[in-house]
């Protein structure tokens, strides 16, 4: 039989939920700085979707408050965010935009990497707002309530935006001038 007492943890309990949560509030910022990363080669890069284009921008703004706001929260947790996976993050960020440059598709193929990319985030946020309720860490949730719906509507906006992309990419692509690549 279950007693009521187990639901209160010992230190060690503590010591582990902690060390968790910490992990994966610097996981979430650097997955915001490989976000960073990616789309500003996104953005750079495109010269023919111009909707695309500047709603990526208004993402990239987001995506760098989102960088800034994980930080203090890290930072209030007594962490540091001057970690290796942020490097890491940035290098295959750098990759992945690089290596889309090769596609002829590169617009469709990148519109497919950050429809994922979004969901990931979407994932990251909803775990760690649980995270944040079992520690009782009530600003770091309300950052990451804050921070959740952004995702979901870029999320949103690639969702009912990829279709039409597509589509113009191949009429685009049957025309002469090499203009449907990016
Ligand atoms: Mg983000
Ligand atoms: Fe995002």
């Amino acid at each position: 039989m279950e007693m009521a007492m187990e639901s209160s943890s010992t230190s060690m309990d503590r010591d582990v939920l902690e060390s968790h949560y910490l992990d994966w509030l610097r996981d979430a910022h650097a997955m915001e700085q490989q976000a960073e990363t990616m789309l500003t080669t996104m953005a750079s890069r495109i010269e023919n979707y111009p909707d695309l284009k500047r709603r990526i921008e208004q993402h990239i703004d987001e995506t760098r408050e989102q960088a800034r706001l994980i930080a203090e929260c890290i930072e209030r947790r007594g962490g540091d965010t001057s970690a290796i996976k942020d490097m890491a993050g940035k290098a295959m960020a750098s990759m992945q935009g690089m290596a889309g440059m090769f596609a002829s598709d590169e617009i469709v193929k990148g519109g497919m990497l950050s429809y994922a990319f979004e969901h990931f985030e979407i994932a990251s946020y909803r775990n760690l707002i649980e995270a944040a309720r079992m520690v009782g860490d009530r600003e770091t949730l309300a950052i990451c309530e804050r921070i959740l719906p952004e995702e979901q509507a870029m999320a949103d906006y690639l969702e009912h935006n990829m279709a039409g992309v597509a589509r113009r990419f191949l009429d685009l692509a049957q025309q002469p001038g090499a203009k449907a690549k990016v």
